[in-house]
């Protein structure tokens, strides 16, 4: 077989797709109900389109005031997740104590921080495709890890398409559903927690991530209404996977934007962004309602934001004292 870059490249579009189709399919009875529309007429208006895109969030854009609206699917973060849940998962031991996060790990954590440090690299140089992830196969990952990879990964994707559902809803809503009060205070707290903030900058910030953070939480009940079938009725227990996908696939964007930011723009921190900072929209998410419900002892996204703050600290200290040059 001699297939070249491109053919590759439409082979994992395609397949990504029609993951994405099986998730939309599960979610789209949900999401017309919340936009008061017939299921076939919320189907008729959505388009999908799966691609490695430059943009580093996926996105929902609407047509003729929603009447249509495109769902973009971010296929090189679908693979980013992909990559480094697999770096995550070699750092647990699966059967033990599952309230140890990160406990006996095969691969000294040097070696761990380098990949993921590689891994962020290449996302933002659009060269995800041809970087090794890991040398997991070759050193042998277990069933245990494997099992929660393909879970972890699952919950993430579902929560991605979640999100932009939630865009959809809201727009066709014009904004009426019952997250926009519960994201707007947050926001504002937010802010007000932010001294000397100039009120126009509030003022300009303050709409785009409430949008964002409603999207976020009509997106988690979107992907928690999904029914148990397969493969989530092999699952432990789908919704608590389900929660914890959420959380991590905001963790993942923020190790990204993090690190670009480290590496772009030195320390300076600025309210530059329409997406609100994912420390924030993992906060909101993990005080919701909707994921109290099912909040868990495992608790899949502390471990994970746990884990990701280690790295980014190792990281940012090596970037301090020469180890990672900037700008590479
Ligand atoms: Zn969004």
């Amino acid at each position: 077989m001699n297939m070249n870059a491109l053919d590759i490249l439409k082979a994992l579009n395609t397949h990504m797709e029609q993951i994405i189709r099986d998730i939309l399919k599960r979610m789209v009875p949900f999401a017309a109900s919340r936009a008061n529309l017939a299921e076939h007429d919320f189907e008729k208006r959505l388009r999908l389109n799966v691609n490695i895109s430059s943009k580093i969030n996926a996105f929902a854009s609407p047509q003729n005031g929603w009447k249509t609206f495109s769902v973009i699917i971010n296929n090189a973060l679908m693979i980013f997740y992909h990559k480094m849940l697999k770096v995550y998962v070699s750092q647990l031991s699966i059967g033990d104590d599952e309230a140890n996060a990160i406990e006996k790990p095969i691969i000294p954590f040097n070696e761990v921080v380098n990949v993921s440090k590689e891994l962020m690299s290449a996302y933002w140089k659009g060269k995800l495709l041809a970087q090794k992830s890991f040398f997991l196969e070759e050193m042998g990952i277990g069933m245990g890890q494997l099992t929660l990879l393909s879970r972890l990964v699952r919950s993430c994707e579902c929560f991605t398409v979640g999100h932009e559902l939630g865009h959809a809803v809201f727009g066709i809503k014009r904004g009426y559903v019952p997250e926009y009060a519960i994201a707007k205070e947050f926001v504002n707290d937010f802010f007000d927690d932010i001294p000397d903030l100039e009120e126009k900058v509030k003022k300009l910030w303050v709409k785009p991530w409430t949008k964002e953070i409603s999207a976020d939480l009509i997106g988690l009940s979107l992907s928690l209404a999904q029914p148990n079938i397969d493969p989530y009725n092999s699952w432990p227990n789908y919704k608590q996977y389900l929660c914890g996908g959420a959380e991590i696939s905001i963790l993942l964007l923020w190790m990204l934007q993090e690190y670009y930011d480290r590496l772009h723009h030195g320390r300076k921190i600025t309210l530059r962004s329409s997406h609100p900072y994912y420390y924030l929209r993992w906060k909101a998410l993990n005080t919701s309602p909707e994921k109290e419900k099912f909040s868990d002892h495992v608790n899949f996204g502390k471990r994970f934001g746990l884990f990701a703050i280690r790295i980014l600290d190792q990281i940012f200290s090596k970037i301090e004292n020469g180890t990672y040059k900037l700008r590479q």
